[in-house]
């Protein structure tokens, strides 16, 4: 019986289903696609690169499990985790502590900014100091 009555259905609602099923069936498509080129896009980052006031004061790699301090401007500091291969601001002495609520990176580019203590912490996929040399620097020399 149910299944006479599920047929009936399917039968008048032949067409509109059918354009539904594609459309979900489309919509899972690019979520899948989506995601996977997010994979391949956003990979996980290599290393982690500590920066206060604009120089390059560590790099630590992400796969090692550590604890440092990173001293910040003005006296501040901040205490940097690396944990499963995410980094995050653990302590911190600024008063808004909102590096510490940016939470785990992992991602290439992705960054902690601690504005307070002039502390920025970011993903980068290699050690060099590549991106260093900023226009500021080129102008000074
Ligand atoms: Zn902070």
């Amino acid at each position: 019986m149910k299944k006479q009555d599920h047929i009936r259905q399917d039968v008048n609602n032949s067409k509109k289903n059918s354009y539904e099923i594609i459309f979900w069936i489309v919509i899972m498509a690019v979520c899948v696609v989506l995601f996977v080129l997010s994979r391949f896009m956003y990979k996980t980052g290599k290393y982690v690169q500590v920066r206060v006031d604009g120089k390059i004061v560590a790099t630590y790699p992400l796969e090692v499990d550590g604890e440092y301090t990173i001293k910040g401007s003005n006296e501040g500091y901040n205490t940097l985790v690396i944990e499963d291969e995410q980094a995050y601001i653990l302590e911190a002495s600024c008063p808004d502590g909102l590096c510490i609520k940016q939470g785990r990176i992992h991602r290439r580019s992705q960054s902690i900014i601690c504005l307070p203590n002039k502390v920025v912490v970011e993903i980068t996929d290699d050690k060099g100091e590549s991106d260093e040399q900023e226009d500021v620097d080129a102008v000074a020399k």
